[in-house]
């Protein structure tokens, strides 16, 4: 039987996460995400995918977030009919999440069309609604973590805890006699994978002995200090008193699903025992209210002595679900908490809490996750001097801090030890979901290390490789990719016009006079008239 992998997402991005394993018996994906971060990449969840969805016979999902499972109603749109094979955890927290991303989509293509509608420009309808989002739920099957099942014929799977996100898993895989000698061939996706001490997961887990390890790599080139839950709470004390003395508001941006929930636990607990003044806490998201009711109806599952079903219905809690009461939170000055999605400040009402307050000194933004190239809580990180934030140029005045110690992924080192732990790897490693440093990153901390250099493969977008000789062998895809190689790797233009313009208002504004500065724009104006 001769067995194939097309990475059809999450290769050399950090985003849309698909593997399309096809054998002479049938297909099956490994996740359908959406592409997330520039535009170029956002571009490819309007276009066709690169299979016909019809013929998928499974799909094994590794878990709830967006660019592992965003595009799944879009898949059952397109005509796929299988199954999709998920643990409880991630169907709980899907039947929310999916609906939600149709939703956005539905609002974002109803804004972007108000605006076409003013230039003459053509009508687009959304990748799927919200109805297709709840219409997708019916094809989910639940199924136990450490029990195998058959996927389709000839190949059976096996999920593992990945210790990232409520009902995380990796992916084991067996192609039935695919292997050396008749064995069956043994793959491992590792999903995302989280870090050691997480707050409400276990360490990850997972098989060895395998042919392939496809890796994600997200924080590949991040070698963090050893984190300890003693030591993130004191982390996150320091940084609530700082925003209390500072006498404004802290703004958290942070994943509606998971992050919230961990801070929430954090934060009431650091309250209930006097080691921060006690204020309000807004949740500002419904999808991160209906996750927080998610996560109390699992919590008996959780890795905490914590009683977190406790914490998460805290008289300090105030949701606000409609939008009167979100723009009611605009009212509040001095300190209080805002917890808002989303994690990045690329879309949600975190946005509008931003705008309300980047511009005041005494406010506080506590970013708690990984950035992408091209988001607004990415320019924020950097140390950007003013945003556009719904069109408006905003001058940023807040204090910005991070914490690290929240984050869902394993760093550097600890996914190196968690692709050692695996082997004997025969074959080949994948490394796959991380941006260019990152995955340059992992691949210096395990070639010739872990295993042979000759081994680790950095695939791109669109890629085919046969697994069943005795080293991945690439197919040639030339006239088949979505996107040219550079188009996928380059950051986005937008992202670069966005930059200059910062960096060119920061200059002027950084100029000792106005004669200065109008020296500044005659040279810029010079340059831009030697290339017409
Ligand atoms: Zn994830």
């Amino acid at each position: 039987m001769s067995v194939t992998v097309q990475f059809c997402g999450a290769a050399r991005t950090v985003t849309g996460s698909c593997h399309l394993f096809q054998t002479g018996a049938g297909r099956l994906l490994v996740d359908c995400g959406l592409f997330q971060g520039p535009k170029t990449l956002k571009a490819l969840n309007y276009s066709k995918f690169p299979f016909h969805p019809a013929d998928i016979d499974t799909v094994l999902l590794t878990h709830a977030h967006i660019d592992h499972s965003g595009l799944l109603p879009k898949l059952v749109r397109a005509g796929f009919r299988g199954r999709i094979m998920a643990t409880r955890g991630t169907i709980d927290l899907c039947s929310y999440m999916l609906p939600d991303a149709g939703s956005i989509q539905e609002s974002e293509v109803a804004m972007l069309n108000r605006r076409n509608a003013t230039h003459g420009r053509a009508e687009v309808t959304p990748i799927y609604t919200q109805a297709d989002a709840v219409a997708s739920l019916a094809a989910f099957r639940a199924i136990d973590y450490e029990t195998w099942f058959e996927a389709m014929p000839g190949v059976r799977a096996r999920y593992w805890n990945a210790g990232h996100l409520l009902g995380s898993a990796s992916i084991e895989l067996e192609f039935a006699g695919a292997g050396a000698g008749g064995k069956p061939l043994r793959v491992l996706a590792s999903g995302d994978i989280g870090p050691d001490a997480k707050l409400l997961q276990p360490d990850p887990e997972a098989p060895t002995g395998l042919d392939y390890v496809i890796s994600e790599s997200t924080y590949g080139d991040a070698d963090r200090p050893p984190i300890t839950p003693e030591l993130r709470r004191q982390h996150l004390a320091a940084e609530v008193r700082a925003a209390h003395a500072a006498n404004g508001p802290l703004l958290i941006p942070a994943f509606a699903v998971e992050r919230t929930q961990e801070l929430i636990v954090d934060l009431v607990d650091l309250m209930n025992r006097g080691e921060v003044p006690t204020a309000p806490i807004f949740l500002d998201s419904p999808l991160a209210i209906r996750a927080t009711e998610v996560f109390r109806q699992h919590s008996s599952s959780f890795n905490t002595e914590l009683n977190v079903d406790r914490l998460l219905r805290s008289p300090h809690l105030r949701p606000t679900e409609s939008v009167v009461d979100s723009k009611a939170i605009a009212k509040f000055t001095g300190f209080h908490v805002i917890i808002a999605a989303s994690g990045m400040c690329d879309a949600g009402r975190i946005r509008h809490h931003l705008k309300r307050w980047l511009w005041q000194k005494n406010a506080t933004v506590l970013l708690t996750g990984f950035q992408a190239q091209g988001t607004l809580g990415r320019f924020l990180d950097d140390g950007a001097k003013a945003v556009r934030i719904q069109g408006a140029e905003v001058k940023v005045a807040a204090r910005i801090r991070r914490i690290d110690e929240y984050s869902g992924h394993a760093d550097g080192p600890e996914l190196a030890r968690w692709i050692a732990t695996r082997r004997p790897i025969q074959r080949g490693v994948f490394l796959v979901h991380g941006e260019e440093l990152a995955l340059a990153g992992l691949s210096d901390r395990i070639a010739e290390r872990i295993v042979p250099a000759a081994k680790v493969f950095i695939p791109i977008l669109d890629d085919i490789y046969g697994l069943t000789t005795s080293a991945p062998t690439p197919i040639d895809v030339s006239h088949r990719r979505r996107l040219a190689p550079e188009a996928v790797v380059a950051l986005d233009w937008h992202n670069d016009m966005s930059q200059l313009i910062l960096d060119i208002n920061d200059r002027i504004e950084a100029a000792a006079d106005d004669r200065s500065r109008g020296v500044i724009i005659r040279k810029l104006r010079r340059a831009l008239e030697a290339q017409d």
